[in-house]
């Protein structure tokens, strides 16, 4: 019995560690499924939400609720139109604001969103909440939190989904989930997303963008809003995992037609 739950556990990763991602169309190196990877997602999401404070009713709540709706649409659009809505299956969407001073805003595996007030005066607008939203989005689609662990953790991830139904939080899970997806600078040490992954982000954040119906040109603005945050007070937790440089904005003006062709291809959400 023992023997064939791992040759089946053996066979998956080899199924896995063979899977194109449909949004990137690369294969994935990655160690564990989505079915692994997002019952642990769900629970150190879960243990976020109870351990800090969720905004709700308020305009800026029903806002991040609102772009966040919209681009959970341009993704299931973006993704029927690549011929692959089954991607999005076990995705279970949530769009959260929380009471956070900290520059900051993520997408755990699965579409869990967390938007923290510290960024709304850097996002300012509707359009600028959509880029950060699309972007980060964009990182969960392409799985780059998960290029972000190493082997070895993601083993550990793929251990703890499957002992998730019955073990409490993880310490050690928790910590490779703040790390890889930047929760936060309490629980530990930041990793940047690493060039490459941000550009392709960008790009799929600047499509997901267009397809819900925004101006792809405005992340422009909200990007060069916070390259001037870096100087002023501190580097701020976004910035230190997505530096806004001035080479990124020149990469992220080329890759805007494109963007736009691709959104008119798909069908703009109005
Ligand atoms: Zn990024």
């Amino acid at each position: 019995m023992k023997k064939h739950l791992l040759s089946g556990i053996f066979a998956a990763v080899l199924v896995v560690g063979c899977a194109t991602n449909p949004v990137t169309g690369k294969k994935n190196l990655n160690f564990v499924s989505n079915s692994e990877l997002f019952p642990s997602s769900f629970q150190q999401y879960s243990q976020f939400i109870s351990e800090n404070k969720v905004i709700t009713g308020t305009a800026d709540a029903k806002l991040v609720e609102a772009v966040g709706l919209k681009i959970k649409k341009a993704a299931e659009k973006y993704l029927t139109y690549l011929g692959q809505a089954q991607y999005l299956t076990d995705y279970r969407w949530e769009y959260k604001l929380v009471d956070n001073k900290e520059v900051n805003a993520w997408c755990m595996p699965g579409g869990k969103i967390v938007v923290y007030s510290g960024i709304l005066p850097v996002t300012q607008n509707e359009s600028g909440l959509a880029t950060v939203m699309g972007h980060e989005v964009s990182h969960a689609l392409a799985n780059h939190g998960a290029q972000r662990m190493s082997a070895a953790q993601l083993q550990q991830i793929g251990g703890a989904a499957l002992g998730a139904a019955t073990s409490g939080k993880s310490e050690s899970t928790q910590q490779i989930f703040a790390q890889a997806y930047g929760l936060g600078s309490e629980v530990g040490v930041m990793l940047p997303f690493s060039r490459s992954n941000e550009t392709e982000a960008d790009k799929i954040g600047l499509t997901l963008m267009a397809i819900a119906g925004y101006n792809p040109d405005d992340a422009i603005a909200f990007w060069s809003r916070m390259s001037a945050k870096s100087g002023a007070s501190g580097t701020p937790e976004f910035m230190s995992t997505h530096p806004a440089d001035a080479t990124r904005i020149a990469n992220l003006k080329s890759l805007i037609p494109e963007a736009k062709a691709t959104a008119l291809k798909v069908g703009v959400i109005r």
